[in-house]
């Protein structure tokens, strides 16, 4: 299949590009298009066959449900059976922005996209091509991150095309993904929304508007011998080519555990990665050395993460060392958010030193 690839400059709404990509999905078609989180692959919810056609060019297991994005409040009617407070209150709060929230589904959404669930999760981006897409396409795109399954989320459309040029429809490109990490997900199909993957929109964030929320307690104890709540997170995602291990300690501890790893590693004949932080990342001796950004700024680290992963996987880099990024346990900024990637991207393996 040849992909069409369309570069969209800033503020170009009127552009071919978007009758053109909107006409795609409404066939049956997949196109990617940036978001603020990550690139999405997107194709029309309401179609059975476009479903089908994600999980192929994704190679995504057929029972991990899609994200359904939206462009107006409105047509939430349309997808979920009812719409109860709490999600009008988050989304008066939140969106257009990076939380998606699971949902009663109606008989309108196809299993196909909810991967078998009676349930559906329902965003509205914060990304003026994703919303003019949306509405193009008719108002309802099926959208998981536009990378191969367990390859690192695209913040790049450069990503995009390493993964799926020759598979997809069309790509449009934007710029760099703002936020770099995947939305928040709540599930307000209980009695108390429950975070099921942890994302910009923090617990603290979700409480101030609606009161208690749980996290799904597999994020907190960062191991993989639970199931977690959310299906799509049982997969190993996120993950590089080189075996990833977390060093979690005081600075000089790290410094000098992850300089003998390296040291130990390459003497078995390894090519060996670290991601550090501006503060120490000069203080290690590797193959490739490199900072997510300041300690200080967890944003820039967020932006950076899923990049740096793709760019090990390129230099061919066999064994990687990573400084614990975050605090899965931290409640307020991203450090929960980027501290769960960094952990499914390592399968759990953390040494405390
Ligand atoms: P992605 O769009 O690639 O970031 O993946 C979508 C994520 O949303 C997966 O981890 C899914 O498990 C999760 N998800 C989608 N729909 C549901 C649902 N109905 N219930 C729980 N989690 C969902
Ligand atoms: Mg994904």
């Amino acid at each position: 299949m040849e992909t069409k690839i369309i570069r969209v400059e800033e503020g170009n709404k009127e552009g071919e590009w978007l009758a053109e990509a909107g006409e795609m999905i409404k066939r049956g078609g997949l196109v990617a298009f940036p978001t603020e989180t990550v690139y999405g692959l997107g194709g029309d919810a309401l179609q059975e066959e476009s479903a089908r056609k994600i999980y192929q060019a994704k190679g995504r297991p057929s029972d991990n449900p899609l994200i359904v994005h939206i462009c107006c409040w409105e047509d939430i009617d349309t997808i979920v059976r009812e719409v109860p407070e709490a999600a009008r209150k988050l989304a008066k709060a939140f969106w257009p922005g990076p939380l998606t929230m699971v949902l009663h589904k109606s008989e309108r959404v196809p299993y196909t996209t909810t991967g078998g669930l009676d349930t559906v999760a329902v965003r509205m981006p914060a990304h003026w091509i994703a919303l003019a897409l949306i509405r193009a396409a008719g108002g309802y795109v099926a959208a998981p991150s536009a990378n191969r399954s367990g390859r690192p989320s695209p913040t790049l459309a450069e990503y995009v095309k390493e993964d799926m040029e020759g598979r997809i429809d069309m790509i449009l490109e934007g710029d760099c993904a703002e936020i770099g990490l995947e939305s928040t997900i709540v599930d307000l199909t209980g009695e108390i929304p429950i975070i099921l993957r942890p994302g910009c929109i923090t617990r603290q964030m979700l409480e101030q508007v609606v009161g208690q929320v749980e996290v799904d307690e597999t994020i907190l104890k960062g191991t993989a011998s639970q199931i977690p709540l959310a299906p799509g997170m049982k997969y190993r995602h996120y993950a590089p080519k080189g075996e990833l291990t977390i060093v979690k300690g005081s600075g000089d501890c790290v410094i000098k555990a992850i300089n003998q790893r390296v040291a130990e590693a390459q003497e078995r004949g390894e090519k060996v990665g670290v991601i550090g932080t501006d503060e120490m990342v000069s203080l290690y001796q590797a193959d490739s050395v490199k900072s997510a950004g300041s300690r200080e700024d967890e944003k820039s680290i967020a932006q950076a993460l899923y990049r740096i992963l793709r760019e090990f996987d390129d230099e061919e880099i066999t064994v990687i060392y990573a400084e614990a990024l975050g605090d899965v346990e931290e409640e307020k900024g991203m450090g929960q958010a980027i501290m769960n990637r960094l952990l499914k991207a390592a399968g759990y393996r953390m040494e405390e030193v």
